[in-house]
C-alpha cells in the first residue's frame, strides 16, 4: 500500500470517512482539497463558476509538479492524486461525503448561505466544517438543523506545508464530532490543537492585531515596509515579516478578521487600520491580485 492511501484505511473517529468536499478553491480552499487528495481520500472541489474550479485544479496541479521534482517522487504519482479531485460548482456535490469542508470568502451572509444548502443537501450524519479564520461557529451552526455537527477546522496557509490545524468548537459541537475531525486532521499528517469559539480564536486573536499594527506603523511613516519586516524578521525571528504575511493571506481576508475583531471584542483596540481599508478598497489585495504592500506582478 502506498504512504497516499494509508490514512484512509485503520481504526479511529474518522475511519469511515472516504470522500471529503472542498466548498471554495481559492488560496485555502484549493490546498485543502491537495492534502486531502494527497492522503488518498475522494475530494469534490466546488466553487462558485467554473473558471474559478479550473483555476484551482491548475494550482493544485502545478503545486504538486513542483513538489514531485523537489521529493523526485514516482512517475504517475501526481497523477494518481489529481484523479481523486472531481471539480463543479454544483454543491449538491456534497452528498456523497462524510465531511463537508467550506472554504469560502470570509464573510458570515455567504456561510450562511452555504451552509443552509450544505445542510440540505449533506447526508444526515455527515459533518459540516468551517475552514473561517474568526467568524463564529456557534452563529453558522445556528443556521442549520445539525448544530453538534458544525465545527471549525481551520487549516493555516499554505495549507500543504503548514503543521497546525485549529479545532473550534462551536457552543453545540459534540464530542464525537470533535473526535472525527481530531482523528482526521492526524490522518493528514497535520497537529490539531482544541479551541473555543471566541473572535479570532487562538491564531488570529494574537497574529492579526500585529498585522494591524504593523499597518499602522506604515501609515504613520514611522518605517518603510522593508524595514518594518526586517525589523521582525530579524529581531524577533520571525520566518517572514507582517506586512509580507498579510499579502500571503490577502488584505481583504485581514481586513474582514479585524471587523470580526472589533465587532465581536467591543474594544477600540481591534479597530482596522484605514490604510489596511484603503488598500482593500483599491483591489490590492496581496500576491492572489498581483499587488498589496509589495508588487508580484513580475513574480
Ligand atoms: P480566497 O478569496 O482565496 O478564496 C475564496 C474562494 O471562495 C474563491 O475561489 C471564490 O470563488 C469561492 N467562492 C465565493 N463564493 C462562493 C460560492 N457561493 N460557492 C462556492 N465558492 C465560492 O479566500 P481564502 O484565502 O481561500 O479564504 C477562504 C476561507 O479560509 C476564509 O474563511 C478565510 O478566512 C479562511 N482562511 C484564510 C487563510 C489565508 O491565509 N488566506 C488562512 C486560514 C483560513
Amino acid at each position: 500500500m502506498s504512504a497516499a492511501t494509508e490514512s484512509v484505511t485503520g481504526g479511529g473517529a474518522a475511519a469511515h470517512v472516504k470522500s471529503v468536499t472542498v466548498v471554495g478553491g481559492g488560496t485555502m480552499g484549493n490546498g485543502i482539497a491537495q492534502v486531502f487528495a494527497s492522503s488518498g481520500y475522494k475530494v469534490n472541489l466546488v466553487d462558485a463558476k467554473s473558471e474559478f474550479v479550473d483555476r484551482a485544479l491548475g494550482a493544485i496541479t502545478k503545486n504538486l509538479d513542483r513538489v514531485a521534482k523537489k521529493q523526485a517522487w514516482e512517475d504517475g504519482r501526481v497523477k494518481e492524486i489529481l484523479a481523486r479531485i472531481s471539480g463543479g460548482t454544483d454543491l449538491s456535490a456534497a452528498k456523497s461525503s462524510q465531511i463537508i469542508i467550506e472554504a469560502v470568502s470570509e464573510s458570515f451572509e455567504l456561510k450562511k448561505q452555504i451552509f443552509t444548502t450544505l445542510d440540505a443537501v449533506a447526508p444526515a450524519d455527515a459533518i459540516l466544517a468551517s475552514n473561517t479564520s474568526s467568524i463564529s461557529i456557534t452563529e453558522i451552526a445556528a443556521v442549520t438543523k445539525r448544530a453538534g455537527q458544525v465545527i471549525g477546522m481551520h487549516f493555516m496557509n499554505p495549507v500543504p506545508v503548514m503543521q497546525l490545524v485549529e479545532i473550534i468548537r462551536g457552543l453545540a459541537t459534540t464530542d464525537a464530532t470533535y473526535a472525527l475531525t481530531e482523528d482526521l486532521s492526524k490522518r493528514l499528517g497535520k497537529t490539531p490543537v482544541e479551541v473555543n469559539d471566541y473572535p479570532g480564536f487562538i491564531s488570529n486573536r494574537i497574529l492579526m492585531p500585529m498585522i494591524n499594527e504593523a499597518v499602522y506603523t506604515l501609515m504613520e511613516g514611522v518605517a518603510t515596509k522593508e524595514a518594518i519586516d526586517t525589523v521582525m524578521k530579524l529581531g524577533m525571528n520571525h520566518p517572514m515579516g507582517p506586512l509580507a504575511l498579510a499579502d500571503l493571506i490577502g488584505l481583504d481576508t485581514c481586513l474582514s478578521i479585524m471587523e470580526v475583531l472589533h465587532q465581536g471584542l467591543g474594544d477600540t483596540k481591534y479597530r482596522p487600520c484605514p490604510l489596511l481599508r484603503k488598500m482593500v478598497a483599491a483591489g490590492y489585495l496581496g500576491r492572489k491580485s498581483g499587488r498589496g504592500f509589495y508588487d508580484y506582478t513580475q513574480a
